[in-house]
């Protein structure tokens, strides 16, 4: 046996999903296969290449799965798509992982199911490769994403802004259920399986909220779910991740993220940067992306009204309390990150993180800096204190900006705040280094690893790549290469999904 399937979600009322089968391609070919992550989901011994080709393209269903698709809805740029659905994504069935929690496991690209509509229910290898990367960065950053297991290419051809080469990519996620998928009950009136599809999800994914009686869960859901959001959003923005397509059928209840599309990394700081091509009006721009995930946890909790109270009013007031409580959630999440990344004590002396921190955003966006290469190079300040080599690495981190001048007052006040507080070191200086990657997925590097595996069938740039992501902490020859902002005339302005 390959991995062992569970059906949990069949149990669900027949509204919630529909039977479908994965169609054959011509000729799959195994690209990447995610071992340690296979072994996490309980495979003992790793099945020969052809038989993981099989399933992984969808040309077998795996001995005991049982391909589904679920039905979702979801707001696309503010508007609402009473249905959705996996149009081009399968879930196999569910396996229990070492620690005992049930992972998803889906072949996205694997031909089209009842929610296709006009689409043809497959996936390019560009965004195929583009997720895997980044999913895979993620996970090595500690922020909650669903998993990338394999990728294979089909040996047929898709045809998108241009005709490119298909892929399936299967991926992991505690759960798929999104916002979108109570949006789809919600807009059918139907309560009774919305109520089971909570049930569902506290059962599965906040089980401290099972024995609560019914008056209080569904709320208390909503809390949680609001906590999980507000942390996942402080941790992106920390990063300097632009998910691209926040709409609320791509966003999970889990606080993972999911559906990696036109998704990338600022270099240059600026609030409201933008990448996606379909992006026209800047809706998920960076700075905006706290102020998206309360919009759409307000449309998630317009679904949950009738669970919350059987009096409209009272559901209302009572749901709006805990959507405001979004950003005093999701400040604490983000001052906690900012005093982390900065190497600040934020219990002892809180003021300065906000002050400290949103000064150095005003430095970096006046100077155009590369947020990642910023605080990596604050990190590596921050090492060098009472060192010979402080005065070089201060020298460095002033070559990063345009404008040295705010750079220099920022860094005589962060200076000072240190010599208050104590030189960093230990577990702080640790947790700073961890806070502070040197290698993210920098967007004209994926864009290079995806034109050498498209035009020339080359997946070695792209297993480098992988290789490093995985290690965002190490500072080695190699990595440091790639870990370089792109050169005028390298630059990746826009990204497609
Ligand atoms: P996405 O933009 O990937 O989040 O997808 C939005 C919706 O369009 C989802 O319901 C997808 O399943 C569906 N979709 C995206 N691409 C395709 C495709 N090639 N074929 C069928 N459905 C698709
Ligand atoms: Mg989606
Ligand atoms: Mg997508």
């Amino acid at each position: 046996m390959w991995l062992n399937f569970d059906h949990h979600y069949r149990e669900l009322p027949a509204a919630c999903w529909k039977d479908s089968s994965p169609t054959p391609v011509a000729e799959p070919r195994l690209v990447a296969f995610n071992t340690a992550l296979a072994h996490r989901l309980g495979m003992q011994e790793q099945p020969d290449d052809s038989h993981l080709t099989q399933w992984l393209s969808g040309n077998e269903v795996p001995p005991g799965a049982k391909p589904l698709a679920m039905a979702y809805a979801g707001h696309q740029f503010g508007n609402f798509v009473p249905q959705l659905g996996d149009g081009r994504a399968l879930l196999l069935g569910e396996v229990r992982d070492q620690d005992g929690r049930l992972q998803d496991v889906q072949l996205k690209g694997a031909g089209r199911t009842p929610f296709s509509r006009g689409g043809d229910g497959r996936a390019p290898l560009g965004p195929v490769l583009r997720e895997y990367l980044v999913s895979e960065a993620m996970q090595a950053l500690d922020i909650p994403t669903t998993r990338a297991l394999a990728a294979v290419t089909t040996g047929e051809r898709v045809r998108r802004r241009v005709v490119e080469p298909g892929a399936v990519l299967t991926r992991v996620a505690s759960s798929h259920v999104r916002i979108g998928t109570f949006q789809y009950l919600a807009a059918r009136g139907d309560i009774e399986a919305l109520q089971e599809l909570a049930d569902h999800v506290i059962g599965r994914h906040y089980p401290e909220l099972a024995e609560r009686p019914d008056e209080e869960r569904y709320l208390a859901l909503l809390d949680a779910i609001v906590r999980r959001q507000a942390y996942l959003v402080a941790r992106w923005m920390g990063v300097g991740f632009i998910h691209g397509v926040m709409n609320t059928d791509n966003m999970s209840v889990t606080g993972e993220t999911i559906d990696y599309g036109p998704c990338a990394f600022m270099e240059r700081f600026h609030p409201n940067t933008v990448f996606s091509s379909i992006d026209e009006g800047r809706r998920y721009a960076y700075a905006n992306q706290p102020a998206i995930a309360q919009w759409n946890l307000a449309r998630l909790a317009e679904t949950l009204l009738p669970l919350i109270d059987e009096d409209g009013d009272r559901a209302v007031a009572r749901a709006t309390e805990v959507i405001e409580a979004f950003s005093a959630y999701f400040e604490a999440q983000w001052l906690s990150v900012l005093a982390t990344k900065l190497g600040l004590d934020h219990e002892a002396r809180p003021d300065a993180t906000r002050a400290l921190g949103d000064e150095f955003q005003a430095v970096m966006k006046a100077g155009r800096m590369d947020f990642t290469l910023s605080f990596y190079r604050l990190y590596q300040l921050a090492a060098a204190m009472n060192t010979p080599a402080y005065p070089q690495v201060r020298e460095d981190i002033l070559a990063l900006g345009e404008a040295p001048e705010p750079l220099t007052v920022w860094l005589e006040r962060w200076e000072a705040y240190h010599a208050e507080v104590g030189v960093l070191e230990g577990p702080r200086l640790d947790r700073m280094r961890r806070a502070n990657p040197m290698l993210i997925p920098r967007n004209h590097r994926i864009e290079e690893v995806i034109a050498a595996a498209v035009e020339q069938n080359d997946f070695t740039p792209f297993r480098t790549l992988l290789s490093l992501l995985v290690k965002p902490y190490d500072d080695t020859d190699e990595a440091r290469e790639w870990a370089l902002p792109a050169q005028p005339g390298q630059e990746v302005l826009r990204t497609f999904c």
